[in-house]
């Protein structure tokens, strides 16, 4: 589609814009990093942070109570900033495995990722799950190699590494002079200085002494030996990596790779400046088209004139003063302001929120407008689900919101029966969430609840504890797996549902499925069933 003027009123909004996701393994330093990006664009100020960070130990991207508790991020947040006239959207993603579905759904919402890396641990576990998530998407990666003030690895072991688990190259953007106690600082390869590191946490990245790489005589008279070993490394390092290619980065196959120390606000700079720089502004998003009958695949730009989004999280009370639910919304197209009438497409009702907000840092606040990149937060009392497609009237899906099978179960146990209602209502509403799936046996019965990971089953029962005061038991169940179920015709989906009646649920959705008591389960079902379908994987439709 052409981006001229006339016919993209939006296209300078929404070329300004990016949309990032900040990944890592817990502890490599991105709740640090996330706050010092958010310091030097200016969202968030010195003072400020230093004393939240020392009233609370908490990130200013940790909402819950339970993840204070421990000390987990279990809830993906989301902060705007502004910088160098761009408009910078930062998602958080949860870093503990369990709630990695929660994960992937944020990566949906991103058009790049920010991947944190402990330069003496190298890609973890973790990391490597989210990789996955970003390559199969062809997601661009920005690397930032972060604790090069403590004793790490050699920069060529790391980068060689990160090239292995990313199956991609890296091209290094900045290079590090030492490390630990002898850390120099960094050479930028770009700009063609070297900036001098200096620990401390109050310095501005400006404030940051910097030497030309020409004034090779003064670098080595100051870091001596360990300016030369570094340049030697560094030419290794460029002549193992491919020239840098904006176009393969944006493609996913190469990786510009950064040095630094969030801690001590060194090398953030270079980070945020690669943001604004190197990662793309909103791309197009395939979705289904229904237009008189007829369902076409339709893309989507951003700077299409009429307003599309997707629902990629939806939180209920996040806030305890307010009991209200948040549908983030991951903008696609057009241009929202306060008053616009949107409509969500799986019900076909109007969006009533009480408010719109953005996230601006630490705060929440009302919208004045939004383009394509950004993520509004609408307010509802219920009506919206993870997933749904928001739009001002076009008749069309988004797809690729995955929810995946459970594979772990419990039954709910009420402990006080009088409060049935508010177990139900929790449980509408945190399955509406999706951060557990909850399960109605069709023949009646405890309700059942699946998760990928069992931290979600813990997180869910202190919920229904402290927000709707619904005291539950938990308890293992039989089931193993959970298959949603299709079948071409009314009458063969009959047959099966009347052949296992007491293995048939129903999901938050109202999407039928056959819970399964071993692995053997669907494949024998399926000998007996062959034109019934059995999805280990449920895209919102
Ligand atoms: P997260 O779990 O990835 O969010 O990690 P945090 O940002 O909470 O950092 C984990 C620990 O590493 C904290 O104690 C940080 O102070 C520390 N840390 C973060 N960045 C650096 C760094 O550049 N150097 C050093 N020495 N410590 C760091």
């Amino acid at each position: 589609m052409s981006a001229s003027p006339s016919f993209a009123p939006f296209a300078a909004e929404t070329r300004r814009r990016r949309t990032f996701a900040i990944i890592s393994h817990p502890d490599a330093g991105k709740t640090t990093l996330t706050e010092k990006l958010l310091l030097f664009s200016g969202a968030i100020q010195i003072a400020g942070s230093v004393k939240a960070r020392k009233a609370t130990r908490h990130a200013t991207s940790d909402w819950m109570e339970i993840e204070k508790q421990r000390g987990i991020s279990v809830a993906s947040s989301v902060m705007q900033m502004l910088y160098r006239d761009h408009v910078i959207n930062l998602l958080d993603t949860p870093g503990h495995k369990d709630f990695s579905e929660d994960t992937y759904r944020v990566l949906t919402a991103v058009d790049s990722a920010l991947m944190v890396i402990d330069a003496a641990n190298g890609v973890e576990a973790q990391t490597r799950r989210l990789i996955e998530v970003c390559r199969q998407r062809n997601t661009p990666i920005i690397t930032f190699v972060n604790k090069m003030d403590r004793e790490v690895r050699e920069p060529l072991d790391i980068l060689d590494e990160v090239e292995r688990e990313l199956g991609m190259p890296c091209v290094p953007m900045t290079w590090p002079v030492g490390q630990g106690k002898s850390f120099g600082g960094i050479m930028n390869l770009r700009t063609k200085a070297m900036t001098v590191f200096d620990s401390g946490q109050e310095r501005l990245p400006q404030d940051f002494e910097t030497i030309p790489l020409a004034d090779r005589s003064n670098l080595i008279a100051r870091f001596g030996s360990e300016f030369e070993t570094a340049e030697q490394s560094m030419e290794l390092a460029i002549g193992a990596s491919p020239e840098w290619d904006h176009a393969a980065f944006l493609a996913g196959k190469q990786t510009p790779v950064f040095f630094g120390s969030g801690v001590n606000n060194f090398g953030v700079m270079e980070v945020l400046d690669a943001l604004v720089d190197l990662a793309p502004s909103p791309r197009s998003r395939m979705s289904h088209l229904t237009t008189g009958g007829q369902t076409v695949t339709k893309e989507i730009q951003p700077e299409d004139e009429n307003f599309a989004g997707v629902v990629f999280k939806v939180q209920a009370n996040m806030d305890a003063n307010h009991r209200d639910r948040i549908a983030f919304v991951r903008m696609a197209s057009g241009k929202y302001v306060p008053g616009k009438k949107l409509k969500v497409q799986r019900t076909g009702k109007e969006l009533r929120p009480t408010s719109v907000v953005t996230f601006l840092s630490q705060r929440r606040e009302a919208v004045d407008e939004a383009y394509a990149g950004d993520i509004i937060g609408f307010t509802t009392h219920g009506g919206v689900q993870l997933g749904d497609t928001i739009t001002d009237g076009a008749n069309l899906q988004f797809t690729g919101l995955p929810f995946f099978a459970p594979e772990l179960f419990t039954t709910v146990i009420l402990r006080n029966p009088l409060r049935t209602k508010q177990l139900q209502q929790g449980l509408a509403q945190l399955g509406e969430e999706g951060a557990i799936q909850v399960f109605r046996p069709q023949m009646g019965g405890s309700m059942l609840l699946g998760a990928v990971g069992q931290l979600q089953f813990e997180v869910v029962q202190h919920r229904l504890k402290s927000e709707y005061d619904a005291d539950v038991k938990l308890e293992s169940s039989q089931y193993t797996g959970a298959r949603w179920i299709t079948a071409d015709t009314p009458a063969e989906l009959r047959a099966f549902t009347d052949a296992y009646p007491q293995r048939m649920a129903l999901d938050a959705a109202d999407t039928l499925a056959f819970l399964c008591t071993s692995p053997y389960d669907v494949r024998l079902a399926q000998e007996r069933f062959p034109k019934i379908h059995f999805h280990p994987l449920r895209e919102h439709a």
